[in-house]
């Protein structure tokens, strides 16, 4: 009998997108030998094209983490941040930083990160990133400069909240900027990054829009996380995104030609039998085993709020180049983790028709008030308008104390039995 692993599937796009990454880390760890210097930000309303325009390299925490949960680091982190005192509540994105910080700050590919030389506060919706700031501000005695993003409180960007951003990022953030970088501001620059992140974000809309299609030739949730990866953290407005977005299109686009589904980390899935909408973000110390559940019952996740957190470019918003402070104002403005429970709603409702979903499913995360206040509501509320059943389950983002499988694994088939029930008209 074979004691080998098995093999885990890749489409070509997900090697790609991991050298990428790694190859950004690496940058990173001979930043202090090369002289380039990084400014720390977080995902959400990131101002990729601003800080690159001074050729300045971002990093960000919460990729730090996600990577760290999935290469088996972050119960070590944890353990260490809530030794220092950070209590159970708080968000596991930020002990799993703090617990790497105090362990010598090595990132997920095993190579020292190099300390901030600016912490970009962009704050768009969730408190945490307030707090996360303050105590690295702290630990690093770092210079912190903070754009403060107006809540969609009525679901709406007025003239006057997109005027108040731009006058902040001319005035707050771009001297902070250019005092780091020792370059002054140059619009022509930004602009040119502007247009490739144009281009890249029209590739990612219509990779994510194929899961209307039957059979999905992607998983718009455990699959589109490696998608937008890239574009999330540190590759808007680069040629190497252009490049990647448009390879992956092409890739998808194949398959859709073929009639094939989504690839899965066991290889080409043989039958859709579910098609699931996803709100909520993934767990990341069991990705594999989480994703794999959903395999086995032949469930395609065709649409998911969590690949919207970094940009909400499906409903239309790309970077305008002629408008570059405007348009960056409206891109941080229009963040999933800024928008409020009605827009949430509408969203999830839209997903569940646009896409044909036969349910929807609320990944409640423990540590992320963000994403989880008012899941029940979204859940009540989306059944109620749509029709379709909601299932919910609760896990953590890189805490694996909070991955319960045969309990997320019972929910899932109780789930699913429950679809195939409403199907065959039972109740
Ligand atoms: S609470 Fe959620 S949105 Fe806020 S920092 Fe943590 S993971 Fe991110």
């Amino acid at each position: 009998m074979s004691t080998s692993p098995p093999v885990v599937q890749k489409d070509s796009s997900q090697i790609r997108q991991k050298e990428m990454i790694a190859a950004h880390f690496h940058r990173l760890a001979l930043s202090p030998e090369t002289g380039e210097n990084n400014v720390y930000t977080f995902v959400p309303g990131n101002l990729t094209e601003l800080i690159r325009a001074f050729d300045l390299l971002p990093v960000l925490p919460e990729i730090n983490a996600l990577q760290s949960g999935m290469r088996g680091k972050s119960r070590e982190y944890i353990a260490l941040a809530e030794k220092a005192g950070h209590s159970e509540d708080v968000c596991t994105y930020v002990k799993c930083d703090l617990g790497m910080m105090k362990s010598g700050n090595i990132g997920p590919t095993g190579e020292r990160l190099p300390d901030p030389d600016l912490l970009l506060l962009s704050y768009t919706g969730c408190f945490t990133f307030l707090k996360w700031f303050e105590i690295l501000q702290q630990e690093y005695k770092a210079p912190v400069v903070m754009l403060h993003v107006p809540y969609q409180g009525d679901g709406t960007i007025t003239p006057h909240m997109r005027d108040y951003v731009v006058e902040q990022l001319r005035d707050k953030v771009i001297p902070a900027l250019e005092e780091i970088s020792g370059q002054a501001y140059d619009e022509a620059k930004l602009k040119g990054l502007l247009a490739r992140s144009r281009q890249a974000e029209d590739d990612l809309v219509w990779v994510l829009q194929s899961a209307r299609h039957r059979p999905s030739p992607i998983d718009a949730y455990f699959g589109a996380v490696y998608y937008v990866g890239p574009i999330f953290s540190a590759f808007r407005g680069t040629e190497e995104a252009v490049g990647y977005y448009r390879a992956l299109r092409e890739e998808v686009e194949e398959r859709m030609a073929a009639g094939l589904g989504p690839v899965t980390p066991e290889g080409q899935l043989a039958e859709e039998r579910y098609r699931v909408v996803v709100e909520g973000p993934p767990n990341w110390t069991s990705f594999r085993e989480f994703w794999q559940m959903f395999v086995d019952e032949g469930a395609v996740v065709v649409a998911s709020t969590y690949t919207k957190v970094g940009g909400t470019y499906d409903f239309g918003f790309r970077h305008d180049p002629e408008h570059p402070l405007e348009t960056l104002a409206d891109y941080c403005l229009g963040c999933y983790t800024n928008l409020n429970f009605p827009s949430r709603i509408d969203m999830l409702c839209r997903y569940i028709e646009e896409y044909q979903a036969d349910g929807f499913l609320i990944n409640s995360v423990k540590s992320c008030n963000s994403f989880s206040a008012g899941q029940l509501l979204i859940l009540r509320e989306v059944e109620r308008r749509t029709g379709r059943p909601g299932g919910f389950i609760e896990s953590d983002l890189v805490d694996p104390r909070y991955f319960s499988p045969a309990n997320i694994k019972n929910r899932l088939e109780s789930y699913f039995q429950m679809l195939d029930q409403k199907r065959s008209g039972g109740h």
